[in-house]
Order: C-alpha cells, then structure tokens, then sequence
C-alpha cells in the first residue's frame, strides 16, 4: 500500500533516560547515537562485551527489570533472545515505545539516518527496509549543508529576545531571519567568534529600516573537469549563488552543478576567444556583488594557480566586498594522478615547480633547465602548442635530451589522452596532440609513473620507465 507506515516525529529526550538492553557491539552503536544527545543513558545486561568506557553511559549489570522502563523516553532492545523478548514486554507495559535492534517486525519506532547538527537534526528514514539507501541520501545531503549549520541555527535562536524587541511585525522578523542566516560573511564570522557581532549588526540595519543586501563573490576551483573532482565546498556554494561566472574551461556538467535558477554568465577566456577582458571581468564581480547577489567565480582546475585571481581579488578588496576563496585540484596535479607520477620522489625529485610555457623569457627557461637538470619535476601549463620549441630551448640551456617526459592532455577527464618519451623526443616536434589542453611534466620523477597506453614522442625512442 502506498503512503507512509511510519510519521516522522522528533522524540524530547533532554533529561529523560534512553534504556538499551543488550551489552554487545549492536547495543554499543546505539549506546553511541543515544550517548549524542541530552538524555541520560543506560545500558542493561547481565554483561558487557563490548567496550562501553568511550562513552559517557550508565552501565547496569543485570538483567532488565520493569522499574528500568518507568518514565523511559525510548528503549533498544539488542538481545534477540528470551530475555530480549521479556525486556520488550516490559517496555510496552511502561508505555514506552522499543525498538529490537535489526528485526523490524519487533519495533515502535525505527532510528532513521541522521545529520546532526544540534539544534538541527535532519532525519532519513526508510522504515527498515533499506537502511543503506538512507545512508547514502544522508550523505548526498551533508554534501550541501554548511558544516556551521547549527552554530547558525544557535545563534538565531539566541537572536530571538532581542529581535522580538526591535523588530515588532512578523514580516520583518522573518526578513531578519532569512538575511541573518543567509548572510555570506555569516560562516567566517561565526569562526572567528564574530557571529553575535555581525548578527547584531544586521539587526540593527533591520530596526533602521536599512537591510543591506551585502553581496559576496566566492572564488571556486572547479578542479580539472571531472563534476566528482569538485570539493564539498565548492558544491556547497554553487547551490547558494546567485549568479556563476564561469571560465570557458569549466565543462557544462560542473556549471550545471548550480542552483537551476541562478543566472550563469560565461566570461570566455578560452585560448583565442577573448570575449571578456579581464577589466571586464573585475569590473563585472564586483558590479553583481555591489547588487547584493552571491556570486560564483567558477575557475578551472585551482583559482589561484594561472587564474588571475590576484587580480580579481584586488578589485574585490578595492571596492570593499566581501570574498573568499575555496581550493580546487589544480591540472597539474590531476595530471599526475591520472599517471600515478610522484611530481616529489626521495632520493629523486625534492621539489616541483608549475609554471606557464606560455611567455616564457630567457631567464625562465635558463632558470628550469637547471631545475629539471638537478631532479626537481617540472609541470608546465599553457605549453601545448609551444612544446617542441620550449623543449629544444630548455637543451639548448643544458638540459639533457634524456630526462624523462610526460604530457597529458584532458587531465582528470575520460577523454584524456596521454604521451610519454624524452626531451629530446619532445623537441622533434613529431607529436600529434589531441583537442584539449595540457600539462606537460619534465624531470626524472616522471619516469617513475605509470604511462601504460601513452603514445611516444618521437618515432623510435626509447621509452621512459
Ligand atoms: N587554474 C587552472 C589553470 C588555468 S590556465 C588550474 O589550476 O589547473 C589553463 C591551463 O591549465 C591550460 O593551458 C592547461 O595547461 C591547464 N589545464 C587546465 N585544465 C586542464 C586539464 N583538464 N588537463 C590538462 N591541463 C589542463
């Protein structure tokens, strides 16, 4: 039959006791989420073979007996023998609701996967019959909520008497509320114990009749391409924003990763599709933060590695908005995932160094021959379309022919492809290129990868590894 066998209630328990019969590992794991909230707990049985003493529970040994129910909240039973049968009895006789640990047919009441974030508690139930599935949808849920979540919720509750106080009609209370746990600069402050601060602030732009709509712009690390290659975080945000402003690196799946609503404005910035300069750009972020919106800044791989972020984080400070900046996989490291290169090595690589082909002067390229020549991993970006040249001029600096290369097209993605050979290989010019952009890896560590299936640099060479 359709609907729901079971009603989703949350059960008072602070001050009540919490009764879980049975001393083995089952009872032990609901001795742990009963040991969780603010209810007393204890846990009876005639012994104790699992290992209680983490926890702050009272410990009786012996067998149940009816006075142990009396005034219970709730009842686990994890004994599934005649004695387990009797301490269920005796909780039905109390008037409290028992759960056998397990069998369905003999609960109440089932416990449901939960997020706790006290005084949030979000629960996921599936009436017993498929706790796994709960699990997962619970953990598919914690991806997006904020870790603060229950600071937050404690803090607008401790709000409470004064907003009352200041903010007389419903309506701008809840308007409060809403902007209060919404506010982006909210998370950071709480962690710096700043919460109550901006909270009052808030508040009494609200009695003023000034809210402030303040925007923020976060700038997100989209990671490499691959949408599972995105942090917790990054998803977080994406759900919260406005707006996403996003470079053309960022493959659709990740854009999409968004709140469908939101506005999503792509700024270009694909090799010879200059369609937004970076004025432009600056110029932008800081426009739809001045509006109030929260805006995510979508950039490839990590927004701090050849993303002009410095940039757009001076802007962002000149016009006084709030930013922050959340971590992604940068290319480069994708790159020697994908190829199981150790881009440090003992005894081989003590070091590596990222760095752009692109514009590459004398004195860089003068400056890498020596660095990849003494064992230290080089990973180039932007060097695709370059890469026989820079090759023949990093030899021509000094650097042997023989040290080892890698270059992996469409890093942390399918459709990656990946080539394997020398310096000297690399110079030829004789490598085809799939569509994508590339990192290119040079220095002894590369050898040391796994570039099974790698297409060779040059025709007839020796192989690397
Ligand atoms: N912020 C990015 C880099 C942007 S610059 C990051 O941290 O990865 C653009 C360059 O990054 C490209 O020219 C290429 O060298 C590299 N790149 C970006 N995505 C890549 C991918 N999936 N595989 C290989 N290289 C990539």
């Amino acid at each position: 039959m359709p609907g729901l066998g079971t009603f989703p209630v949350s059960v008072k328990v602070d001050g009540r006791r919490i009764v879980i019969v049975g001393g083995d590992d089952e009872a032990l794991a609901k001795a742990r989420l009963a040991a969780r909230t603010r209810a007393e707990t204890v846990v009876i049985a005639p012994e104790f073979e699992a290992d209680f003493s983490a926890l702050d529970v009272k410990l009786v040994e012996r067998h149940a007996a009816p006075c142990d129910f009396f005034g219970a909240a709730l009842a686990f039973v994890a004994d599934h023998g005649a004695a387990g049968a009797r301490a269920r009895r005796m909780a039905r006789l109390a008037g409290v609701p028992a759960n056998e640990v397990d069998v369905p047919g003999n609960c109440d009441f089932f416990t449901p996967a939960i997020i706790d974030r006290a005084p949030i508690s979000i629960a996921i139930s599936s009436e017993g019959a498929a706790p796994v599935l709960a699990r997962l949808v619970r953990a598919r849920i914690e991806s997006v909520l904020s870790p603060r979540l229950g600071d937050i919720a404690r803090l607008a509750g401790s709000m409470r008497a004064k907003v009352s106080r200041l903010l007389t009609d419903g309506v701008s209370r809840r308007r409060y509320y809403e902007d209060l746990v919404t506010a982006p600069a909210l998370e950071r402050a709480l962690e710096s114990g700043q919460g109550e601060a901006v909270a009052d602030a808030l508040l009494s732009r609200h009695a003023a009749r000034q809210p402030s709509g303040a925007g923020v712009v976060w700038l997100i690390g989209a990671g490499p391409g691959a949408v599972d290659l995105l942090t917790l975080r990054a998803q977080r945000l994406l759900q919260e924003a406005d707006v996403i402003v996003h470079d053309q690196l960022v493959p659709d799946a990740v854009v999409e990763m968004g709140r469908r609503d939101a506005e999503r404005v792509s700024v270009g910035k694909a090799k010879g599709h200059h369609s937004f300069s970076q004025a432009q750009i600056n110029t932008l972020i800081v426009r739809l933060a001045s509006e109030g919106k929260k805006v995510a800044r979508l950039k490839s791989g990590d927004p701090m590695v050849f993303g002009r972020a410095g940039e757009e984080v001076a802007a962002l400070r000149k016009a006084g908005i709030d930013y922050a900046i959340v971590p992604g996989v940068t290319s480069a490291l994708a790159a020697a995932a994908d190829t199981a290169t150790p881009v440090t090595l003992r005894k081989v690589s003590s070091g590596f160094v990222f760095a752009t082909a692109h514009g590459a002067d004398n004195q860089d390229l003068t400056h890498w021959a020596a660095l990849a020549q003494s064992g230290l991993t080089l990973g180039l970006y932007m060097g695709k379309s370059i890469a026989a040249k820079v090759a023949s001029d990093l030899m021509a600096r000094g650097l042997s022919g023989q040290v080892p290369v890698g270059v992996v097209v469409n890093a942390g993605r399918a459709d990656k492809s990946l080539h394997a050979g020398t310096i000297a290989g690399l110079a030829s010019g004789q490598a085809e290129f799939a569509e994508g952009p590339a990192i290119i890896f040079i220095g002894p560590a590369v050898a040391s990868g796994d570039w099974a299936g790698a297409a060779e640099l040059m025709r007839q060479q020796s192989r690397v590894a």
